[in-house]
C-alpha cells in the first residue's frame, strides 16, 4: 500500500518501522523548524521538521542543492543550525550538558587510510577513543564479518574493489555500534551493478546492526528499494515537501524491483518531486531517470 503525506509541517507519527524492532515512543532525533543559513547568506534548509525513530530506514531524497547534506551534517552536529531545535530525546548527556550523539557517518568517498590494513582502518574510531587494539579485536572482526570482509582483514585498500572499499567505510562507521548511521550518497560513485549489490548488502547490515539509517540519495529507485520512509525535499530554498511510507516488508530482494508495487512507489515519489519542482508530474520522469542511471 502507498501512503503519501504531502506538505508535511510535522512528521506523521504513524511512520512504519522495520520488522525487527518495536516502535519506540520517543524519537531518536527530533528536528523542529530547523533553518540553516550559511555565512554567504544561502538559505540551505528552511523549516525542516522530522522525527527519526529507532530502527527506521529513512531516505532524504531530492535534487542537488536541496539541502540533503546540510541536513545530515546538522543531525551529526557537524554544523550549527541557524533556527529551530534539534533534540535527542533519548540520549545521555555529557558533563557539559550536550547530548551524546551515538552516530556513524559514511561519506560518498570511502576515504580509507591507504597505508593501513582493512582491520586498522576499521579500528580507527576506537583508536581515537584510546581503546587498546587488543581489547577490540573481536569487535572489529565481528564488524568486518557483518560487511562480508573478514577474509580481507589484512589486505590494504589498494587490493580492494570500489564496492569493497565502501563496505570497509561502512564497517568503520558501525564499529562504535552507533544508534544512528548517517549515509551521504554513499553509492553515487559506484557502477550500477555494484550499487545494486551494495543496496542488498546494506539492508542486510542494517538488520544485523539493529540501528537507524538516514540515507541521502538523489535516486528515486534506490530510495524506494531501501527505505521504509522517504522524505522528499526541493531546492531554493531547501525544504521538505512531503514524505512517503514504503511498507513492503523486509527482507527485500531484487524481485521487489520488478513488482507493480515497487513501480507504483517510484511513480508516487517521482510525482511528488515533479509537483514540487515544476507544479506538474510529466509522465517521462521515470523513464528519464532510468536512462541516466
Ligand atoms: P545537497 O546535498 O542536497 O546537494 P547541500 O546541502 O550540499 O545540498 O547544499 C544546499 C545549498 O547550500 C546549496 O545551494 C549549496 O550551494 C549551499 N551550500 C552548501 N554548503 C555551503 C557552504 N559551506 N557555504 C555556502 N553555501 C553552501
Amino acid at each position: 500500500m502507498i501512503s503519501v503525506v504531502p506538505n508535511v509541517a510535522a512528521v506523521s507519527t504513524a511512520a512504519p518501522h522495520a520488522p525487527h524492532a518495536p516502535a519506540s515512543t520517543k524519537p531518536l532525533v527530533r528536528l523542529r523548524g530547523v533553518d540553516k543559513v550559511y555565512a554567504n547568506g544561502t538559505l540551505a534548509v528552511q523549516n525542516l521538521n522530522l522525527d527519526i525513530r529507532a530502527n527506521e530506514f529513512i531516505s532524504l531524497l531530492g535534487p542537488s542543492g536541496c539541502g540533503k547534506s546540510t541536513a545530515l551534517r546538522m543531525i551529526a552536529g557537524l554544523g550549527e543550525h541557524s533556527r529551530g531545535e534539534i533534540d535527542w530525546p533519548t540520549a545521555r548527556y555529557d558533563a557539559r550538558g550536550r547530548p551524546i550523539r551515538e552516530i556513524g557517518f559514511v561519506f560518498q568517498e570511502p576515504t580509507l587510510m591507504p597505508w593501513a590494513t582493512v582491520f586498522d582502518n576499521v579500528y580507527l574510531p576506537l583508536m581515537l577513543k584510546d581503546i587498546p587494539r587488543a581489547e577490540v579485536v573481536d569487535r572489529v572482526n565481528n564488524t568486518l564479518d557483518m560487511v562480508g570482509l573478514l577474509a580481507f582483514a589484512n589486505s590494504h585498500p589498494r587490493e580492494l574493489s570500489g564496492g569493497m572499499k565502501m563496505r570497509v567505510s561502512i564497517a568503520r562507521a558501525l564499529v562504535t555500534q552507533p544508534k544512528l548511521l548517517l549515509m551521504d550518497e554513499p553509492f553515487a560513485a559506484l557502477d550500477e551493478i555494484t550499487r545494486s549489490k551494495l543496496n542488498n548488502d546494506l539492508l542486510d547490515i542494517w538488520q544485523r546492526a539493529q540501528c537507524t539509517v538516514v540515507f541521502v540519495t538523489h535516486s528515486i529507485y534506490e530510495s524506494v528499494y531501501l527505505s521504509n520512509r522517504i522524505v522528499v525535499l526541493a531546492a531554493r530554498p531547501g525544504r521538505m515537501i512531503g514524505e512517503l511510507a514504503v511498507d513492503t516488508p523486509y527482507p527485500r530482494t531484487n524481485d521487489f524491483r520488478l513488482t507493480p508495487e515497487y513501480i507504483a512507489h517510484c511513480r508516487a515519489v517521482s510525482d511528488m518531486l515533479d509537483l514540487a519542482m515544476h507544479g506538474a508530474a510529466p509522465a517521462s520522469t521515470l523513464a528519464s531517470e532510468h536512462s541516466h542511471g
